[in-house]
């Protein structure tokens, strides 16, 4: 039997034209006729595509985020696996929420776009739709990023670059596949425990706080508007405790009840808050640390806490978890 697979189109590159009368790239029509310009698609798989909405993934929101999340769950029964195009600026954070939030449909859920819009010569479009078909069709229940070389487990990606056809890496986790002649499968793909705790997934909240220190950075407490606070420290997790203003930014965040998740500023390895003196000095203060959390799996993460309204200690918690196969 023929694979049924449903491809979603949210917006980005992939999809955008060059606006008449301006030379930026805009959300563009075509979209709606996409099989008509890829017809090979269909030798993979019956395909259905819908378009909730078509949009530069920077303008996302994450009520539109959960749409996307509800969409694939209402309809994932009828499909062998769903696709997901999407702008390459915040696909990481969507593919992270999507990873934590759909872990247990236990589907492939590949995100893809593209860093040349498909109508443009040289587009990096068309492999990367055909690759992410194909790998839908596959039975291997992960959800990850379909790009360039790669596919890349959601919950452990990051965009690394703006002009590689090879957009996004892995630092804390091997790929999930490798495309040249035929597709190399790592032994990971689609193997991980499922763990994440009940009442996830209904809310996802966003005002989180995050500061990236540089040498002699101003602290300031997290403003009114904050419910947790995301700090990219260096290296393992260190940051510059003698400052008067940055413990007053922790006992300001400890009076309010505030989580503050510290996460590094270096793409591969992540924090161990007992490495250093500077780190313990921050987890005596009640620093949660983040270890190999992506920024974007960090956000995920704590919005999606947040969103069920955890307290610091079930916080604390879910950071030390694998919940949906990240690396932690
Ligand atoms: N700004 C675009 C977007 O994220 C970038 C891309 O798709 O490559 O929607």
């Amino acid at each position: 039997m023929r694979p049924s697979i449903l491809i979603i189109h949210t917006g980005g590159t992939l999809g955008m034209a060059a606006a008449s009368g301006s030379q930026g790239l805009v959300p563009g029509p075509f979209l709606d006729r996409l099989l008509d310009h890829l017809p090979e698609l269909r030798e993979i798989a019956d395909l259905e595509l819908e378009v909730p909405f078509n949009r530069d993934s920077s303008s996302l929101e994450p009520s539109d985020i959960l749409q996307i999340a509800g969409h694939i769950r209402d309809r994932h029964s009828k499909y062998q696996g769903v696709v997901v195009i999407h702008g390459t600026d915040t696909m990481a954070f969507t593919a992270s929420v999507l990873g934590f939030t759909l872990s247990d449909l236990n589907i492939p859920i590949v995100l893809t776009g593209s860093q040349r819009p498909l109508s443009f010569i040289r587009s990096d479009a068309r492999g990367n739709l055909i690759d992410a078909v194909t790998l839908a069709t596959r039975e291997i229940p992960d959800i990850g990023i379909c790009f360039g070389d790669y596919w890349i487990r959601g919950v452990a990606a990051n965009k690394s670059s703006v002009h590689r056809y090879c957009a996004f890496d892995s630092p804390n986790l091997p790929h999930l596949a490798e495309f040249g002649l035929n597709i190399q499968f790592s032994p990971h793909a689609g193997k991980f425990e499922r763990n994440v705790p009940s009442g996830v997934g209904e809310n996802l909240e966003s005002a989180i706080a995050v500061y990236t220190p540089h040498p002699g950075m101003p602290w300031e407490p997290a403003p009114p508007w904050a419910k947790a606070v995301l700090i990219q420290a260096y290296g393992a997790g260190n940051l510059p405790m003698g400052r008067p203003d940055l413990v007053h930014l922790f006992e300001d965040a400890n009076a309010r009840g505030l989580p503050v998740v510290v996460t590094s500023q270096c793409a591969s390895g992540g924090t161990n808050l007992a490495t250093y003196d500077l780190g313990k000095r921050a987890a005596a203060l009640g620093a949660i640390q983040g270890g190999l959390h992506t920024k974007w799996a960090a956000l995920a993460k704590l919005g999606l806490c947040l969103g069920a309204s955890f307290d610091i200690e079930t916080v604390r918690k879910a950071f030390g978890t694998s919940w949906a196969g990240e690396p932690v």
